[in-house]
């Protein structure tokens, strides 16, 4: 029973990314990001466009949506 997922090369980055949502280098466990919150925002950016790119719909019906009515993000402005 040889593992061969236990090469640290594969584990260990080669070198420390930046955290795209506050630029802070990033830690290990929430890669790429800095810390667990930064890593909410990004994928509340994620599912944020995800739900303003129309599949079926026609696009004119969401036209109206940019006023920020969603409390996903309260007082992020
Ligand atoms: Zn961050």
């Amino acid at each position: 029973m040889a593992k061969k997922f236990k090469d640290p090369a594969e584990v260990v980055p080669l070198k420390i990314r930046k955290c795209p949502i506050c630029g802070k280098p990033a830690k290990r466990v929430y890669q790429p990001f800095c810390s667990d919150h930064c890593a909410d925002v990004d994928l509340g950016r994620w599912l944020n466009e995800g739900y303003r790119i129309p599949t079926n719909e026609a696009p004119g019906e969401l036209a109206d949506d940019d006023t920020g009515d969603e409390d996903g993000v309260p007082g992020k402005r």
